[in-house]
């Protein structure tokens, strides 16, 4: 009797809060952000389809895809009997280095340097640019006394561009903050070989051209034979891997041996054709609104370092106005957009009281409740785990595309390195889609250094 009294009560509390929330619950908000293997398994069949129209011959179907799948006339991985002294310049980012880097049989030694790049310089235009750039190669160059060399260099060069050979691409479109006019639809080797002509320096010759998922994949492939894929999980998301010719309908070169290229998918741009709308939810809806660039990169947006974070802080803030997490007390911290780290997305992750206390105490929660904390943890791991997933069937698409049962993945990036179950996540996935198969994640140590350094060494020994 009592129980069933008990039973009642119970009921009818849970109906009446389930009336004031609108029928919204925690468990239902996060069924609709969790991936069954089914919805994995459409992805990679949308994702191959996007890869193959990608790669055709003719225009109409490549503008099917929403993938560039981008010719990187990279050839060649390492076979490890690369040697010499090679020069590497890494420009991405708020920082750009220059970096020598000497090759022997299995031994890399690197000598780096961080250059500022002020926001002047990024704002300036294409001769203050490059003429900055070229001056610290020269510097550095005579730092290291090896001016009277004739050094390769491989410049990463972390933006869209459109490769016309190892040597030459066009800057399709700056991002991150940079806006120096004169370099969009040119060559930027071009622009690089002029500056430092104007600096009267000789001795160096640009021999590769690569973004920072090439160079991943190079630096990785260099250590371990079996390496065919580079992934990005940082800023953003990006992957490349080494394709068969006879598979790039697009490629106009003669196909002579090696009868191989690697393809820079720009997988991010992944579902900008509507092919994701189906998994997408209010949250990506909103993160993408409220994005520099709507409608674009909406793979990257469910997955990537500079998206999490806000993902779980829109998903909090639902549920906080429906009174289902601290007690319906929105902070003027967790209100305001990006106020959400993803590193705070590893703080909870990680399980460790101090981390979780210390994150709750920066968004204005200072009354921590268990049950808050374990929601939270949950709402990270909901989320951690569907952009590991989306990632890994992106991978999982690849390796049945390249019909590999066997290789390994090699991966750069902050989200990769420090969240602390990301890779857990995706190894899990990665077997529930490939059963059978050995597929390994292997974590790249500097693969825009190294890796184009390693494109350089590669390139030069091809022209041998
Ligand atoms: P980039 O991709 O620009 O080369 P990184 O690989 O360092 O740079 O990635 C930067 C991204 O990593 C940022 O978007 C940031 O949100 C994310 N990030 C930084 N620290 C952490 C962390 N501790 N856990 C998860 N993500 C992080
Ligand atoms: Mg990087």
């Amino acid at each position: 009797m009592l129980g069933s009294v008990v039973h009642f009560g119970v009921q009818f509390i849970q109906r009446l809060r389930t009336y004031f929330t609108n029928g919204v619950t925690v468990e239902g908000q996060l069924a609709k952000l969790t991936l069954s293997k089914d919805d994995l398994i459409k992805q990679m069949k949308l994702i191959t389809e996007d890869m193959n129209n990608g790669l055709a011959a003719d225009e109409e179907t490549r503008l099917k895809s929403s993938i560039a799948m981008l010719v990187t006339y990279v050839r060649n991985t390492p076979s490890g009997k690369e040697s010499g002294d090679f020069l590497a310049l890494d420009l991405g980012g708020t920082n750009f280095r220059v970096l020598l880097i000497s090759i022997e049989q299995n031994h890399i030694t690197m000598d780096s340097k961080v250059m500022p790049m002020s926001k002047d310089l990024m704002t300036s235009d294409a001769v203050t640019l490059f003429d900055y750039i070229a001056e610290c190669i020269c510097n550095f160059v005579k730092e290291k006394n090896v001016q009277d060399k004739v050094l390769p260099l491989g410049f990463t060069f972390s933006f869209p561009v459109k490769m016309l050979s190892l040597t030459s691409g066009v800057l399709v479109k700056w991002t991150k903050g940079f806006t120096a006019s004169g370099v969009e639809n040119k060559d930027v080797v071009v622009l690089l070989k002029e500056a430092l002509l104007r600096k009267k320096e000789y001795m160096i010759e640009i021999v590769g051209l690569v973004n920072d998922t090439t160079g991943t994949l190079m630096s990785c492939a260099w250590e371990d034979q079996e390496v065919t894929i580079g992934l990005i999980l940082g800023t953003g998301t990006n992957a490349c891997y080494m394709e068969r010719l006879e598979n790039v309908a697009k490629w106009t070169g003669k196909i002579d041996e090696p009868k191989q290229v690697i393809i820079n998918t720009e997988w991010g741009a992944f579902g900008d054709n509507g092919s994701l709308d189906w998994i997408r939810t209010e949250y990506d809806r909103e993160v993408d609104a409220n994005s520099l660039n709507p409608g674009n990169q909406i793979f990257e947006k469910m997955i990537s370092g500079m998206y999490l974070g806000e993902i779980v802080r829109l998903v909090c803030v639902h549920l906080i106005s429906k009174g289902l997490l601290f007690g319906g007390l929105c902070t003027e911290k967790i209100a305001k957009r990006e106020n959400f780290l993803t590193k705070y997305v590893s703080d909870i992750e990680s399980g460790q009281p101090e981390r979780i206390n210390k994150v709750l105490q920066e968004l204005g929660y200072d009354e921590q409740k268990a049950e808050d904390v374990d929601r939270l943890k949950q709402i990270c791991h909901v989320m951690s785990e569907r952009a590991a997933r989306l990632a890994s069937a992106g991978l999982a698409a690849i390796v049945k595309k390249i019909g590999r049962s066997c290789c390994t993945i090699a991966v750069d990036g902050s989200l990769f390195k420090k969240h602390p179950k990301f890779k857990t996540y995706m190894e899990s996935t990665l077997s529930e889609l490939l059963p059978g198969n050995t597929i390994k994640l292997m974590l790249s140590e500097d693969g825009s250094g190294k890796g184009a350094a390693l494109v350089a060494a590669v390139a030069s020994q091809q022209q041998t």
